[in-house]
């Protein structure tokens, strides 16, 4: 496996590679790496030639009060797991490699898909987010990258992001892995205390009994978004930041629920923030 801290380097690597006639599969990840990365892994493996995954904790998707510092870093272990998993390349610049002095060019989305949920909590997230993948598909030229449907927004965004900006990278959305009660995989929950970790599956408790209501009938959003109000209301060291019954494309809260309905969360567990979601079908 190679390992590459420079951009010059990974590049250099990445279009010999397609030269090559190889095809290229990006996962990009802030490390720190679970089963829910390792999905993205596996499938990029049986799809592409050649699989690079990138790991770097982003300073410009994190805000002045937010995590960065504190983010969970492992890179020695991370490194270790790709190793096992069959990963050709790992890409894990420094962020002085990402953003060096005098950086200035920014991707800011814009128009309407970043401004609401976790874009009106986090202002500017979602402009370092799009900023980093850009640079990363430049960087990587990958023929398809690989992100997961719990960061359902984000997918949204760089999907649109990827078709504004002429990128031909193939982006697939892969499912969210849980943990067995439930629980979205994710780096930030090993912030969590015992008592916090066994009351966080309430969140997709309640993203099941949303599906419930609605596959049982339920066309009214707020029927269902107070239900889960409540839900979350009793689940102890749970506050709600937001529970939204929205369209899956627009992520605009939807007036009645149609045939597909995209149900998210936002709730903090102690001091961590963790986000779900749930596409409806019915
Ligand atoms: P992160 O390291 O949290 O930035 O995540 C890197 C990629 O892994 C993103 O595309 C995430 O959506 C995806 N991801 C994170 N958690 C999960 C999960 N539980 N299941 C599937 N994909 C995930």
């Amino acid at each position: 496996m190679r390992i590459f801290k420079t951009a010059q380097e990974m590049s250099v690597f990445s279009r010999k590679t397609r030269r090559d006639g190889k095809s290229i599969g990006l996962v990009p990840t802030m490390g720190c790496l679970h089963e829910g990365h390792l999905s993205l892994v596996k499938s990029s493996l049986g799809s592409s030639e050649l699989t690079v995954v990138s790991i770097f904790v982003n300073p410009a998707q994190f805000g002045k009060n937010e995590d960065f510092d504190k983010y969970p870093r492992n890179l020695e272990k991370d490194i270790a797991l790709l190793k096992d998993s069959g990963v050709d390349v790992v890409f894990a610049p420094e962020a002085v490699e990402m953003y060096p002095e005098g950086f200035l060019t920014f991707v800011e989305p814009q128009g309407g898909l970043e401004e609401v949920l976790e874009g009106e909590i986090r202002p500017g997230h979602f402009r370092g987010v799009a900023t980093v993948v850009a640079k990363l598909f430049n960087i990587t030229d990958p023929d398809k990258a690989f992100f997961g449907q719990k960061d359902a927004q984000q997918c949204l965004i760089i999907k649109k992001m990827a078709q504004d900006l002429n990128f031909s990278v193939e982006i697939l959305i892969m499912p969210t892995v849980r943990e067995t009660d439930g629980l979205a995989k994710s780096s930030r929950n090993s912030y969590l205390s015992a008592k916090e970790r066994k009351a966080a599956p309430a969140i997709f408790k309640a993203l099941q009994m949303a599906q419930h209501m609605i596959e049982l009938g339920e066309n009214n959003p707020a029927a269902v978004t107070a239900e889960i109000r409540k839900m979350i209301g009793r689940a102890k060291l749970l506050d709600l930041e937001y529970a939204v019954v929205a369209d899956p494309e627009t992520l605009r809260p939807v007036e009645s629920i149609g045939s597909r309905a995209l149900a998210l969360i936002a709730a903090r567990v102690g001091t961590t923030r963790l986000i779900d979601n749930m596409l409806i079908e019915r």
